[in-house]
Formats: structure tokens, sequence, C-alpha cells
């Protein structure tokens, strides 16, 4: 798939648009590509589609407040979360999502009472939700996650069919194999046949009449599958994908529903995640303050030897670049920082205690006025950034 446009641009509003403003401009949008005035033009179409798709992440709080972090990657089908997944938005999915958008407007050219909705549809079967916690390590390179989800599959028997016999269906008598029913409903712009779904046979346009013995008649039974999938790297607390046809299998053969994944994160026992950055504690005792020396500090890898120059202060950052975590959108890596304290004892042997007091009585352990201003100087430069 071709890059995908900003959802901002799509809809032509800035980025601090209200609801309100989206809702108008996406209505202008799909005014301007709907196929019933743009009949066979597949780039009209794709506009339309394109432009339902960005109605449909900005106009929702919380995809958006996503997408506003993460852009497409924390929304996407392809790279993840939510929504449209991988773009495989039907013209039907627009019009069952945002029917209500075009109001009575539409009504003027032929209204969509028969658009998508010419035939018969196929049962839709329910969307599941599963959580996956994280560890730092799988956020940071990306993991393939393998899950084994209980949800309803196509029955064993009849394969989903509903029926073992091959004349086990027949024709729905109410909607004669349409799948819809229709009614007239006075409008605005005068009387107008309004369809709706055939009750008899849940728009399948079939009825079953020799159920199978072992569904029932229903399809599906209990079951599991094993799904794999790809967790892409920098995905964080709360972000989600859609594994399209993932979920409950549907009755009578009709289309699966969609697994959603959220994602947790697992508390690592060394790093501290800030954003795209990580934070280590780094605990060093009274002396390597003092004289320097090597330690050790853990990483998402592994371990980095960091040196400890003479004379640390408690407080000092020391930078790892790169060593953070990648952004979800691709580019970009925050920094591992260690946060350098000094390890002070609290209880001490005789001997200790005689050292620390040898120690009280030479001039290079009592800190000057200068020492104090480098404190200051140092904390206004950290509030300043
Ligand atoms: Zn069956
Ligand atoms: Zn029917």
């Amino acid at each position: 798939m071709a890059t995908k446009r900003d959802y901002y641009e799509v809809l032509g509003v800035d980025k601090n648009a209200t609801a309100e403003e989206l809702k108008k401009a996406y209505r202008k949008m799909a005014i301007k590509y709907h196929p019933d005035k743009n009949p066979g033009d597949k780039e009209a179409e794709e506009k339309f589609k394109e432009a339902a798709e960005a109605y449909d992440v900005l106009s929702d709080a919380d995809k958006r407040a996503r997408y506003d972090r993460f852009g497409h990657a924390g929304v996407d089908g392809a790279a993840g979360a939510g929504g449209f997944s991988g773009g495989g938005m039907s013209m039907e999915d627009i019009f069952s999502h945002f029917g209500d958008i075009f109001g009575g407007g539409f009504g003027g050219f032929g209204g969509f009472g028969g658009f998508g909705n010419d035939g018969p549809v196929a049962p839709q079967g329910t969307d599941m939700r599963v959580n996956i916690r994280l560890t730092l390590r799988d956020i940071a390179k990306g993991v393939t996650k393998k899950i084994k989800v209980k949800k309803k599959v196509a029955c064993s028997s009849c394969h989903g069919k509903g029926t073992t016999e091959p004349d086990g269906k027949s024709t729905c008598s109410v909607c004669h194999g349409t799948g819809r029913t229709s009614r007239i409903v006075r409008t605005p712009f005068g009387q107008m046949q309004s369809q709706t779904t055939c009750q008899n046979c849940q728009g399948t346009g079939e009825v079953i009449t020799k159920p199978c013995a072992h569904c029932h008649g229903q399809g599906v039974e209990n079951g599991e599958e094993l799904v794999t999938f790809d967790v892409p790297a920098g995905a964080g607390d709360g972000m989600q994908m859609t594994l399209q046809g993932k979920g409950n299998a549907a009755p009578h053969g009709g289309v699966n529903g969609d697994l959603i994944v959220l994602f947790s994160e697992i508390e690592d026992p060394n790093l501290i995640r800030n954003g795209n950055d990580l934070i280590y504690n780094l605990l060093i005792p009274v002396h390597v303050a003092i004289q320097g020396g090597k330690v050790e500090v853990p990483t998402i890898d592994g371990v980095a030897r960091v040196s400890i120059e003479p004379g640390t202060q408690p407080g000092k950052i020391l930078r790892l670049k790169d060593k953070g975590l990648p952004s979800v959108r691709g580019y970009g890596h925050g920094d591992l920082l260690i946060n350098v304290n000094v390890f002070i004892p609290k209880t001490l042997g005789k001997e200790e205690s005689d050292l620390v007091e040898k120690m009280a009585s030479k001039p290079s352990f009592m800190p000057t006025p200068k020492d104090r201003e480098l404190i200051d100087k140092k904390y206004r430069e950290m509030l300043a950034r």
C-alpha cells in the first residue's frame, strides 16, 4: 500500500479542529466523492474511503489521541491497531458507520437505501478482545506472539453451513432470497422506499430446513485457534491492533469477527520507561563516587560498561544515546539515562566508624560555599529545560 496521507490533511482541517469542524469537513468530502455522484470513478471511490477512514479515527477521541501521538502506526491495521484494518473498509462499512452523517441530505441523489445493500448479506461474527503483556525487550525489538484463543469456530460437522444435507437450505419465503424487505417511509423529499434486513433469514436470503445435528444449524461451535501475529517495535501501554477475521466465526458461514489485541506493559525490574527514554537508577558506593571507576548498567540488550569520573556528584545524569526504545512511528530512538545515586551506609561497625571519624577531620571532605553554588547552578539549568 502506498504511503498514507495525514488524516488532517485528508479532511483539510488543522490539528486543533473541533468535532463539529471534522464532521463538517468529512461531510463535504463524502458528498463530493460519493459513489452515486461519481459512478465507476475509482479515484473518487478511493478518496471517499480515505476520508471515511480519516474521519473514523479523528472522530473517536481515543483513536485521535493515539494518532496524534503515534501517527498511522498507532491506529493502523497494517502495523497494528484499531479501526479499518489494512484499508479493508468496504462501502458497506462506511455506510453502516457513518450513515448518520449524511442525514437527509443524501436522499436527493438516490440515498443509500440501495447502495451496497443489494442482495443478501453475510452474517457477521462478533469481535473479541485479548490483553497481551509486553516486556520492555518485546517493546524495544518487536515480537512475534503466539496465543491460543477460545472462540466460536466453524462447526466441524457442517463446516459452517448449518446443514450437512445438499438440500438442507431453501430460499427465504419472506424476502425471496434478497435478504431485504422494504417499506415506504416519509422523508422531507417525499415518500421513499427504505430497505431493512429481512428478519426471517437475518439477511442471508436462505433458511435452513434440515439443521446440522452437531451445531443445531448454527454453523458454529466452541473451539480454539492458535493465532500468530507480529507486535511492532515501540508499541506501548494502551495501544491496540486489530487482527481481521480472527474473532468469532459467524453463524451460517458468514464473515468472521476481528480479534482486537490490547497491549499492556510488564514493569521491568531495572529500567523505568519514560516515553521512548529509559531510566536506570544507579547506586554507587561512596568510594567509587570519590575515586571513580567502572560500573555495569543493565540495558535492553544486556549490559553496558560505564565509567564513573572521580568526584561524581549524586544526581548526575549520564546519557547513553539511542539505548532507549524505538519510536513506533519507525524513526528515532530514545536514550538510556543513568541517574547516579551514592550509597550512604546506615550502620557501621567499630572499625568503620573510626575510618569515618578520620575522614571527618580532613579538609577535602568539607563542602565549600562554591560547591553549594555549583548545585544551584545545575538545578537552575534543570528547571530551565
Ligand atoms: Zn454444524
Ligand atoms: Zn429473508
